[in-house]
């Protein structure tokens, strides 16, 4: 399902164009994978439907995040696995709000270039795309001593990266993924989570090289295989649910950005093929 909105955003919006660039650039998409002696295709496993784009409210962030949690509700209590396609990273806060609803405190793991765990800037204006994971960890909704945050980066995030580790989040920073590599982030990730794992995929994880379709670029990120195969290294997990966000055509440069994100959300069907 998409959800086109991005009123939280800081700094460049257009992510509300997100999911429609995804589904887009999904055309490039065939029912095979490169490991298909090992994994069936999904599509045989797996009965997948595009749900389309839940309503939102422009200018109305609050009252859009409410709505977005009532319309998640009934997806979770089916027990339907959502992969949502933002829209600005506060698309989570009500996915998480409705997924908890029903599996209870989870696990995050949270590819980011941002911790997005700052305090509100109001208590009027209590949510932008920075906020979400400080509400979910004060409304309980994620449990941080069983989460990962990777790929943490730039002068904006390094004022906060401290508190996040205070708070209990296992933090795997760029440049430590850079030392220590791919299968040590996803012995760390299958070690840490062990809650049902709500996976929240912002597209700035990854390096403006590979993804510059997004309106907070860090530079020095992850390469697009990076992703990918961490992104693979999720399998075993119990999976609850998956977004990508923060997707922003409009600064996309021939689609690699709504391509990648396309193939982040195969690769992640990949994954939950596997384990039906
Ligand atoms: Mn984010
Ligand atoms: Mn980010």
């Amino acid at each position: 399902m998409g959800v086109p909105m991005d009123m939280a955003t800081l700094y460049r919006s257009g992510a509300r164009f997100g999911p429609r660039a995804i589904r887009d650039a999904s055309g490039q998409l065939r029912p095979h994978h490169w490991e298909a002696d090992k994994l069936e295709p999904p599509f045989d496993r797996l009965r997948v439907v595009d749900y389309g784009d839940l309503d939102v409210y422009p200018g109305y962030i609050e009252q859009s995040v409410e709505h977005i949690q009532a319309e998640m509700k009934p997806i979770f209590e089916r027990s339907v696995f959502p992969v949502v396609l933002g829209g600005d990273h506060s698309t989570t806060l009500p996915a998480l709000r409705a997924a908890a609803a029903v599996h209870g405190t989870m696990s995050l793991v949270h590819f980011d270039a941002h911790p997005d765990f700052w305090p509100p800037f109001s208590p009027e204006r209590p949510i932008h795309h920075g906020t979400v994971f400080h509400h979910a960890v004060n409304e309980g909704l994620i449990d941080p001593a069983s989460s990962v945050q990777i790929g943490i980066r730039g002068s904006i995030s390094a004022g906060i990266v401290n508190e996040c580790r205070a708070a209990g989040f296992h933090v795997i920073t760029a440049d430590e993924f850079s030392h220590q590599g791919v299968r040590a982030t996803v012995e760390a990730v299958q070690r840490v989570a062990s809650l049902p794992v709500y996976v929240s995929l912002d597209i700035d994880c990854v390096d403006p090289g590979f993804a510059p379709g997004t309106g907070t670029p860090e530079v020095a990120g992850l390469t697009s295989r990076e992703i990918v195969e961490l992104v693979r290294g999720l399998r075993g997990l119990p999976l609850a649910a998956f977004d990508v966000v923060e997707v922003a055509p409009a600064y996309d440069s021939a689609e690699i950005t709504a391509l990648l994100a396309a193939n982040l959300v195969y690769e992640l069907l990949l994954v939950l093929a596997a384990q039906a």
